[in-house]
């Protein structure tokens, strides 16, 4: 909700008449157009207690427009059914574009009376013949059919039956916009889809946009002769209008999240990387989106909120040398390993101090140089690591008995050494009660 009052500050901007107007064709509040009630019946019902203009004709109104598409210029599945309504020239007496904040944010009572869940973008249908029955649509890829449709006859058709297309539109929806939070959510706001660790969500990024790249096949995009190619060939598709705002983002952000920062890999694979350079320099509708996204990215995001800065593999980055334990993983020195996985290594103490003295340790310190180090960032692991702890612990085999001691040291006052995460698992007799 802050957010979205954010970008309308930057957006709004108020003519001499009193009347507001938007750059971008954005904005918060209609005031200038007279009600009709029977047009505007259930956006008159929800808006009653939310922040109203009053229009020249005494009348509250947000619009009375046939519909209204509530999003804002960065919103990333709003831009997909902007590119429609640009790329048709749909007026804004069809469609108004309005932010959420209109309605007093997405979180207000108003608004998720339109979007349940309080997301962008958010379709409200006001015209008169309205053969649905249907009032509002709270789903990107819903609305951008429903607008194909509704407009079939203007402009291109978007191809909304073309396989390429629809398996793109799919495959981005499903697998790589449902995981785009890992390029720009805060740690407190993890897990990320079925990941639970950003490093996994970011490599499974990468890995959908080479799947996707694998789906546009030989003919690719940027074909001999063409002046401009979409992804299904010369004529510009939903798949284009639905991947190319996650093409800005993945383009912006991915090498913020690049290892080797100095010479980060390309974002985007090699076609992908043809078309998305095509469309922004060449195609206007594309181009402008593309202006609108980066607008919020650069100057809110970046330049204003330093966003980056507080997010782990990109602003936060593990730069603590490596420890003996490193070499342990990698196999350099031996060290008697009594379990392991993809994510964790336990091998015994070289000087135990207990009959069973077992280290737990995860293989990718990933920061964890210390327990005081864990954020949210860590909670996978650290729940790994004491789940390995306990099934050890009760292991027999490697020495304990009924129970066991499992310490963490953190820090020279609590005697750590080694500046790599460990658990120690300690028993094979009955320990003391003295802790220190
Ligand atoms: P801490 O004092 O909590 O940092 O614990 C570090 C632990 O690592 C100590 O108990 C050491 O005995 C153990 N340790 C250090 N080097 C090795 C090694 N090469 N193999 C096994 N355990 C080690």
């Amino acid at each position: 909700m802050r957010a979205a009052g954010v970008v309308l500050n930057l957006v709004l901007t108020v003519v001499a008449t009193g009347a507001v107007t938007t750059v971008f064709g954005f904005r918060p509040l209609l005031v200038t157009k007279r009600i009709t009630t029977t047009t505007t019946t259930q956006l008159m019902a929800v808006t009653s207690q939310s922040t109203m203009a009053t229009d020249k004709n005494n009348n509250n109104s947000i619009s009375n427009a046939d519909h209204v598409l509530f999003d804002v210029p960065v919103s990333n599945n709003g831009a997909r059914c902007r590119i429609i309504l640009y790329k048709k020239g749909i007026s804004s007496d069809r469609v108004d574009i309005v932010s959420p904040a209109a309605l007093g944010g997405l979180r207000s009572e108003e608004y998720m009376k339109f979007s349940p869940l309080g997301l962008m973008p958010c379709l409200s249908i006001q015209k008169s013949d309205n053969p649905h029955g249907i009032s509002s649509l709270a789903e990107s890829d819903t609305i951008a059919r429903y607008l194909l449709s509704e407009y079939s006859a203007e402009g291109p058709s978007f191809l909304p039956d073309h396989p390429r297309s629809n398996q793109i539109c799919r495959w981005h929806d499903v697998y790589l916009q449902s995981i785009q939070g890992c390029l720009y959510k805060p740690a407190s706001r993890l897990p990320i889809g079925d990941f639970p660790d950003r490093k996994g969500a970011i490599a499974a990024y990468r890995r959908n946009l080479e799947v996707i790249e694998g789906f546009l096949g030989e003919d690719g995009v940027g074909g001999a002769g063409s002046s401009v190619a979409y992804l299904c060939g010369e004529e510009v598709s939903l798949a284009d209008a639905t991947l190319f705002p996650s093409a800005v983002f993945a383009s912006y952000m991915l090498p913020k999240f690049d290892e080797d920062t100095t010479s980060p890999r390309p974002p985007l694979p090699p076609k992908l990387t043809r078309w998305f350079d095509d469309l922004r320099t060449n195609d206007e509708v594309f181009s402008r989106v593309y202006r609108e996204i980066m607008d919020t990215l650069v100057k809110s995001w970046e330049e204003t909120n330093h966003r980056w800065d507080g997010i782990w593999l990109a602003g936060l980055r593990d730069t603590a040398p490596a420890t003996i334990f490193d070499r342990i993983i990698s196999g350099e020195i031996p060290a008697e390993i009594v379990r392991q996985d993809e994510h964790i290594l336990a091998f015994r103490d070289i000087n135990p101090m207990a009959p069973a003295h077992i280290l737990v340790i995860p293989k990718d310190r990933n920061g964890l140089t210390a327990l005081r180090r864990a954020t949210a960032e860590h909670t996978d692991i650290l729940g790994r690591l004491l789940v390995a702890a306990g099934e050890i612990a009760s292991d027999k085999t490697l020495g304990f008995g009924d129970g066991a001691r499992i310490v963490i040291n953190d820090g020279p006052d609590g005697g750590q050494e080694v500046n790599h995460l460990h658990v120690h698992v300690l028993g094979g007799r009955k320990l003391g009660n003295t802790f220190c």
